[in-house]
């Protein structure tokens, strides 16, 4: 683009024919029922459906209290990277509660889930390699492996037999697959085993990115590769964030200590940042315990996702085929998505309205998500909600298959 104000008037009046101008809106949150689920917006109070708070953890009193304790004990800021002199008391001990919780060696922190997919891509892969990655896989693994400079493939979403003959075909390649566990804007499951067992075949490396299945998936909530129960010799690198179930923000990655030692050392999105805060930190340590003591979190979501899936395929919507807090109602055009956003909003919920480039053409979607903090009330209001929508809204048919949550499980 030249310097030039009428270009980038042009290009936003572009999004704006395209019903593709995002939209920031400022909330507040209020306590509605007696939980945090309500935001103010425009002075509308509104219901949230759209967050990845999927345990309700976010405004967990005993977060709060251990963010304000490390706060007043380490400071707000770390003051500089890792490398450096941020690395302090609460990074060390919240590595290490991960790589517990993740039955890993070691863990290494990010500030965020990007940065931390960033890391680990450009740590494996470089110019003459090659990086496989699913067509749905978040945005974060594919600007990961532009930056990496490795050539670059994207297989059709959930096809392992295409990545076993990916790497078949050019097994003298070095390679890296890269996938989401739960996709976050459809809510399904990777087909790790499959992954696992081809990449196993071929010596590629597997990286997951488990950011929506933590916390939430397997039986005890460890995730799409306990739901799995597959080892870190299937999957030797997990990336996990600590933004979604665990209600804090920052993320990490986890495997064997000598391939992490390589990420700290070669990974240009850890050295050259400051390192998350340490109140941060703290909190999220808090959050990963209260995940697993009151496990009833999970099974709260799980049970709100199943009502959610019988009150809406009652109605005869057809969601997609997800056994995950993320529940994709598909309805085709940018336009349509928008006009139901805008109908869901008068009636006081917040879902977000998903459109290209986020998803695919024509795929524009609600993304509904679920909470442990929802009320059974709530849930039944927003799928009286959509059943009155319903005639405007003419979603795409899906499978709409109720889940089968013995794959989420419960602690047992
Ligand atoms: N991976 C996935 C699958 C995600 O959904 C997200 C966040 N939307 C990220 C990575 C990035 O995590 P963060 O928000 O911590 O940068």
């Amino acid at each position: 683009m030249r310097r030039d104000p009428q270009e980038v008037k042009a290009a936003l009046a572009t999004l704006d024919r395209q019903h593709l101008r995002r939209i920031r809106r400022t909330v507040e949150r209020y306590s509605e029922s007696g939980n945090r689920t309500g935001v103010i917006v425009d002075d509308r109070p509104l219901i949230d459906f759209c967050g990845n708070d999927y345990l309700g953890l976010a405004h967990h009193p005993k977060l709060a209290e251990a963010m304000t304790a490390a706060a007043v004990r380490e400071g707000t800021g770390s003051g500089a990277a890792h490398l450096i002199t941020g690395h302090g008391l609460e990074h060390a001990r919240l590595e290490e509660s991960l790589a517990i919780y993740t039955g890993r060696e070691r863990v290494l922190l990010f500030s965020t889930g990007y940065m931390a997919n960033l890391a680990v891509i450009t740590a494996l892969a470089g110019r003459g390699e090659r990086v496989l990655l699913d067509r749905l896989s978040h945005a974060s693994l594919i600007d990961a492996t532009r930056l990496s400079g490795a050539s670059f493939k994207r297989y059709p979403h959930n096809d392992a037999g295409a990545v076993a003959a990916a790497l078949q075909n050019h097994a003298d390649v070095a390679t890296v697959v890269a996938t989401d566990g739960v996709f976050s804007m459809d809510g399904d499951l990777a087909p790790l085993p499959a992954l696992a067992t081809a990449c196993r075949a071929h010596a590629a490396w597997l990286v997951v990115d488990d950011a929506h299945g933590l916390g939430v998936v397997g039986p005890t909530g460890r995730g799409t590769l306990e739901h799995h129960g597959l080892s870190s010799d299937d999957v030797p690198l997990l990336v996990g964030t600590l933004g979604k179930a665990f209600g804090c923000f920052g993320a990490f990655a986890a495997g064997d200590a000598d391939l992490i030692e390589l990420l700290m050392q070669k990974s240009r999105s850890y050295i050259y940042t400051t390192a998350l805060p340490q109140p941060v930190a703290a909190a999220a340590r808090m959050a990963l315990e209260l995940a697993d003591r009151e496990s009833w979190r999970r099974e709260r979501v799980l049970a709100l996702t199943t009502r959610f899936r019988r009150g809406t395929a009652e109605l005869g919507l057809s969601l997609m085929d997800s056994q995950t807090p993320i529940q994709p109602l598909i309805i085709g055009s940018a336009e349509a998505v928008l006009q139901a956003h805008e109908k869901l909003l008068a009636a006081g919920f917040w879902v977000a309205a998903i459109r290209p480039p986020t998803v695919p053409p024509d795929t524009a979607r609600l993304r509904i998500t679920l909470s442990a903090a929802h009320t059974d009330a709530q849930v039944d209001a927003l799928i009286e909600a959509l059943g009155e929508i319903r005639p405007s809204i003419s979603p795409v048919s899906t499978q709409g298959l109720l889940p089968d949550l013995s794959l989420c499980g419960r602690k047992g």
